[in-house]
């Protein structure tokens, strides 16, 4: 069986500072690490290939900058087959459109995958829309939020959504694409011949000319998302004491703030 595990890189903290000018995110000097929701489809991609044996092959593929490597190593290191970077200057500033169209060309140049692993989200974007996005665009089934694999053979995967106030059980043909939850595992900590592996690993950078993409759909021009307006969200804070020196003063004082406040 052949398996394909989307992982993106994403800035290792909190506090993201965007250009309120462009609307995009300042990722140069910003420390990186791979998006940890996809380390739980990394961690399922590989014990499918535990159960199923040596026949399964896993290829993670990530779109992003250079130092994007260093995610697809990280997935390399907990088991994973290949790796493929795809990189290039003419992809900057794509949307969710123009990225899943990426990586579905991406997957079709490298023959098609019978079953394709995403996370639920990135934790910068947190869109969830990159692994239904690539699913339309390879006319395949889309299974999201799965917490279990129940069933897999050749030609089938049942499998358990995680829904709203409960699981419902859905199975579909494959090829399809499912993006899991972190109920489904706990990721392994990766040892040290995982790390050498990956470490020692020849991951190819896939270019745009080499996928021949359609130019007019990639990076910015062929990005429909516009950001219209990005700020800080401007905190304030009002303070006010109410002394307790005389407790039935105090507690009219406070019901009067709050009945001000249009918060009793
Ligand atoms: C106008 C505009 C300009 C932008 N410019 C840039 C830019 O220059 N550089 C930039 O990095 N981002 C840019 N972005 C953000 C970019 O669109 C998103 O980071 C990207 O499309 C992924 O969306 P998401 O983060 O919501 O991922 P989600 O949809 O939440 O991700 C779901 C899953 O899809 C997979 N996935 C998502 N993205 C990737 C990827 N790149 N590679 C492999 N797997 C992936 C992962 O498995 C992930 O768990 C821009 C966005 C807009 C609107």
């Amino acid at each position: 069986m052949k398996i394909a595990v989307l992982v993106k890189q994403v800035p290792a903290t909190e506090k993201v500072k965007m250009d309120e000018k462009t609307g995009t995110m300042i990722r140069s000097g910003m420390e990186a690490e791979a998006n940890p929701l996809d380390m739980y489809a990394v961690e399922e991609a590989v014990r499918v290939k535990e159960k199923l044996g040596e026949d399964t092959e896993i290829t993670v593929i990530s779109m992003g900058p250079p130092m994007a490597i260093d995610a697809i190593k990280d997935a390399l290191s907990m088991g994973c087959d290949r790796g493929y970077l795809v990189s290039d200057s003419a992809l900057a500033g794509a949307d969710t459109l123009a990225t899943a169209y990426t990586l579905s060309k991406t997957i079709q140049k490298l023959g098609g995958f019978d079953l394709i692993f995403t996370g639920e989200r990135a934790t910068d974007g947190e869109t969830g829309q990159v692994g239904p996005s690539v699913g339309a665009q390879l006319d395949m089934p889309v299974l999201t939020y799965v917490s279990k694999i129940e069933e897999l053979n050749g030609t089938h995967i049942r499998v358990r959504r995680a829904i709203e106030g409960g699981y419902e059980v859905v199975e579909a043909p494959l090829p399809s694409l499912i993006s899991v939850v972190k109920e489904i595992n706990e990721p392994r900590i990766p040892n040290l011949k995982g790390k050498i592996r990956a470490k020692r690993a020849d991951i190819p950078t896939l270019t745009a000319k080499e996928l021949e993409l359609d130019t007019s759909r990639i990076g910015l021009e062929g990005s429909p998302t516009r950001v219209v307006k990005i700020f800080y969200p401007k905190l304030s804070r009002q303070t006010k004491i109410v002394s307790g020196k005389d407790p039935e003063l105090a507690v009219e004082e406070l019901l009067k703030f709050l009945e001000e406040k249009e918060l009793i």
